[in-house]
């Protein structure tokens, strides 16, 4: 689903160049629930980013779904983004003069879908995150918790077969938190949706099957449900 070739990324700064990630490796498979954890700074919303078509890598190649993103023009990575891939961010990132309904409708009408076919898509969505009466509310009338199940009804939107979240979790307390783990929980187990998730929560490793570690803009640990996929970087971190 997602292969990560040889990809560095650096940033031109004043005192020289910055290498925010150096030659990483990673090939994510359809349905994986992944994990990225690391210490702040350490690369992991830039990797993000690279894989969701938000920014390019300065070396390397990224392939999603066999769309290699580097050969793509400004404009079809922009329809690559809408189509393919749900982005849920740590500020939830909706619109606060759009209601509910309209927030998770944006994609439909941006792609130009029948407008019968946007009301009951966005009725089914409402129903899945749990925000059946919301519909009219603007974002500020919501908890956190709700305004992310509203992000999270966007980014199922266009029914796409990957979500990319960026600390999803961030700004939530322990219980909607879980709420929202959850959530992404059975996206993965019933829609078989492959996520991505950039995370501090120590909540997030119960949930995802494979955690990736990063560090200083390297992937220095790589685990499935307890089994190393990358015996010799996990060995030298031991
Ligand atoms: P993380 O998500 O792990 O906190 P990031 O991927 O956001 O880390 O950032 C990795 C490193 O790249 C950081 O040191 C950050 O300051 C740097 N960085 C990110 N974006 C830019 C940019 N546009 N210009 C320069 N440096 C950047």
């Amino acid at each position: 689903m997602i292969s990560i070739q040889d990809v560095s990324k650096v940033y031109s700064l004043e005192s020289g160049h910055f290498f925010a990630l150096k030659n990483n490796n990673v090939h994510i498979k359809k349905g994986e629930f992944v994990a990225i954890m690391g210490p702040s700074g350490s690369g992991k919303s830039t990797l993000l980013q690279l894989m969701g078509g938000l920014d390019l890598p300065t070396s390397g190649e990224i392939i999603v779904d066999g769309i290699h993103l580097n050969k793509l023009s400004e404009k079809e990575r922009t329809l690559f983004r809408r189509t393919k891939v749900g982005f849920v961010f740590q500020n939830y990132q909706l619109l606060p003069v759009l209601t509910v309904a309209e927030n998770i409708a944006l994609a439909l009408s941006a792609n130009k879908t029948p407008k019968e076919e946007i009301l009951q898509r966005v009725k089914q969505l409402i129903k899945d995150v749990n925000l059946e009466g919301k519909e009219s509310m603007f974002p500020s009338q919501l908890s956190g918790g709700q305004q992310q199940r509203v992000a999270i009804a966007r980014a199922l939107a266009m029914k796409p077969q990957l979500i990319m979240a960026d600390e999803p979790t961030g700004n939530l307390d322990q219980k909607n938190g879980s709420d929202i783990l959850q959530l992404l929980t059975k996206l993965n187990k019933e829609e078989k949706i492959t996520i991505v998730m950039v995370t501090h929560d120590e909540q997030a490793a119960t949930v995802a099957n494979r955690i990736i570690l990063i560090r200083d803009g390297e992937i220095v640990q790589d685990r499935r449900k307890g089994v190393a996929i990358n015996e010799s970087l996990a060995s030298s971190m031991a």
